[in-house]
């Protein structure tokens, strides 16, 4: 019998489900997007029992789409929006509030309570203390929601991130498991020895005995209740999208570098078994357990990437389609001097400014729709710029080769461009989906469907290279220039 496997990937706006070969390749996909809930100004809630009901309307469907029954699914692996928070009481499965979501702000005040803390809390968890991660918003539920702290403290709610969430769901309430990539990002997980913290669970008053068992990446974890797919199967894999596309992108290697081009976009430099402790504005996070082992990350993130160019296209209207940027661009031969930084959000990793607004520098009476969309195409790897460099300081190293995945990074001339300013050699794979594919890649060395990392690597066909051309003088300017801009940017709100 042929056997596949399955990758759950529950994402911040959608649920999709990909059923994979040996080889890599989809067999069937389904896809669901669920409801985007704002309560007030900068809260972003969603509906556990919406997410939970979309991940599983999409895995009977792509099983049905292709043809298949639970049988022909050797194993399910699962990768998800980090960070978002989910409470549920464990005799009934009921959330007692929504997923607090990762872009949710509504714990700023108490990030910057934190802060006296962020050195013990840096030095454990390899985090800055900040709203986006899921200590702070668990704190919110137990704090605000009627009877929370009370009945977690007698052991009657369970807390998780979203895999744990499904993974507690899909084996009807027996297995409470977070693995390490997501426990990692909650900001009460030590991310040196491995276990939830006693401290940090002190000081952000979390009971921890709602607080689920770490694991690795790669394990079996328990299998599917029998009414989801007429039998059981193993739940074998799991990872954060960020670390899952790392896995995706067959960076296994100490040095081994991936940078995700999606709406925000996201940097993660592999560092072996060591954590790296970032100088330079960089997250050290952990990128999975496997076989016993633990790999671990610096990463970087930039809030507004492919966002830019759908900015582009839908307020500005240079375009109606994003990939039409690449034509428009390259109709010209330069930016003219055009400077755009898209600090929509704020700027991210290395300025944490959050205060920063989006702007343009450098018009002239001669400036054209063509100069804007190639400046904004440079921004985007202008800003992988500044990560690229921020990790090469932390290893204090130059990096080599930048692997390419997300919707963007289909985009030769920015990816030429990157290559150019980042002096490095840059390599997009065939298929771009890494995320759905690390959380296969993580079930099916569980289960013995690919023996061993080579088997996975085998699998990877190169689609395009680019390599650095232009010389050492004209990034230099190009870099000043940017720089000039950025610092502009940030001036502009003090
Ligand atoms: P996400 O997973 O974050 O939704 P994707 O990886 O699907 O994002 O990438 C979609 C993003 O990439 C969109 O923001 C879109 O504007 C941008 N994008 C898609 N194709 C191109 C292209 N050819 N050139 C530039 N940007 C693109």
């Amino acid at each position: 019998m042929d056997k596949y496997i399955m990758a759950l990937d529950q994402g911040t706006t959608s649920s999709r489900t990909i059923i994979y070969d040996k080889k890599g390749n989809v067999i069937s996909v389904a896809q669901k997007e669920f409801t985007q809930i704002f309560p007030h100004e900068g809260w972003v809630e969603h509906d556990p029992m919406e997410i939970w009901a979309t991940q599983m309307g999409t895995a009977q469907e792509a099983i049905l789409e292709a043809g298949l029954n639970y049988e022909n699914i050797a194993a399910i692996g699962i990768t998800n929006q980090r960070e978002t928070t989910v409470v549920w009481d464990r005799e009934t499965g009921e959330p007692i509030y929504n997923a607090i979501v990762w872009q949710c702000r509504r714990t700023a005040d108490y990030a910057i309570k934190l802060k006296p803390h962020e050195e013990m809390i840096r030095a454990k968890t390899g985090l800055l203390a900040d709203p986006y991660f899921s200590g702070t918003k668990l704190a919110w539920i137990l704090d605000n929601v009627e009877g929370a702290r009370e009945r977690a403290e007698k052991g009657e709610l369970l807390f998780g991130t979203i895999e744990c969430w499904l993974i507690w769901k899909m084996t009807g309430g027996k297995v409470h498991v977070s693995d390490y990539s997501n426990a990692c990002r909650t900001m009460l997980f030590d991310i040196n020895k491995l276990r939830w913290d006693e401290e940090l669970c002190e000081l952000m008053n979390v009971p921890m005995c709602m607080l689920p068992t770490p694991v690795e990446c790669s394990a079996h974890y328990g299998e599917t209740i029998k009414d989801l797919f007429g039998g059981p199967i193993p739940i074998t894999g799991s990872a954060g999208d960020q670390q899952a596309a790392l896995f995706g992108e067959t960076c296994f290697n100490k040095g081994d570098v991936k940078s995700t081009y999606g709406t925000g976009n996201f940097m993660l430099l592999n560092t072996g078994e060591e954590p790296v402790p970032s100088k330079n504005g960089l997250l050290t996070t952990i990128a999975w357990g496997l076989n016993g082992k633990v790999y671990y990350a610096l990463e970087g993130s930039v809030f507004v990437c492919g966002a830019a160019i759908q900015w582009l296209r839908d307020e500005m209207g240079f375009f109606k389609d994003a990939k039409d940027s690449e034509d428009i661009a390259l109709s010209v031969d330069n930016t003219a001097g055009v400077y755009v930084v898209p600090a929509f959000a704020g700027l991210g990793a290395p300025y944490w400014d959050p205060e920063a607004r989006g702007s343009i520098f450098g018009i002239t009476r001669g400036t054209r729709i063509e100069h804007i969309v190639r400046a904004t195409l440079e921004s985007l790897a202008y800003q992988n710029e500044d990560l690229f460099k921020a990790m090469e300081a932390d290893i204090e190293d130059k990096i080599n080769t930048l692997k390419v995945d997300g919707g963007a990074a289909l985009n030769n001339m920015l990816m030429q461009f990157q290559a150019d300013i980042s002096d490095v050699k840059v390599v997009r794979y065939s298929s771009i989906e890494s995320t759905s594919l690390g959380a296969a890649y993580l079930a099916g060395l569980a289960v013995g469907y690919y023996e061993s990392l080579e088997d996975i690597i085998a699998n990877r066909e190169i689609s395009k290279t680019y390599e650095p051309t232009i010389s050492d003088g004209e990034r230099q300017d190009k870099l000043a220039g940017w720089r000039r801009a950025v610092k502009a940017t940030i001036a502009l709100h003090e």
